[in-house]
């Protein structure tokens, strides 16, 4: 789902693309299985901090990744079962 949010460096709007990740699954008893996959976020219309040399574009795009996955679950990932921040997804919690 696209969801759109405002920049909090410039204010510009920014365009992110979130694809729920998918929860784990267990097959077998020794706990083998599908490990699941975090959420994914892709930036379809970044503004112009994203070329500046004084920003922090990773600190930058890490904050919009984890508003844009915040306002994705806020409209309904009802059934989604997977990591809900970017630590999460990648064992930092
Ligand atoms: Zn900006």
């Amino acid at each position: 789902m696209k969801v759109h949010l405002d920049c909090p460096v410039c204010g510009s709007e920014l365009e992110v693309g979130v694809t729920p990740g998918e929860p784990a699954v267990m097959y077998y008893r020794d706990g083998s299985g599908y490990p699941g996959s975090g959420p994914e976020v892709e930036l379809f219309h970044e503004c112009l901090c994203f070329s500046n040399d004084f920003v922090d574009t990773d600190k930058l795009y890490e904050h919009v990744a984890e508003r844009a996955i915040e306002r994705a679950q806020g409209d309904g990932w009802d059934s989604y079962d997977g990591p809900d921040t970017l630590e999460e997804a990648r064992g930092e919690r």
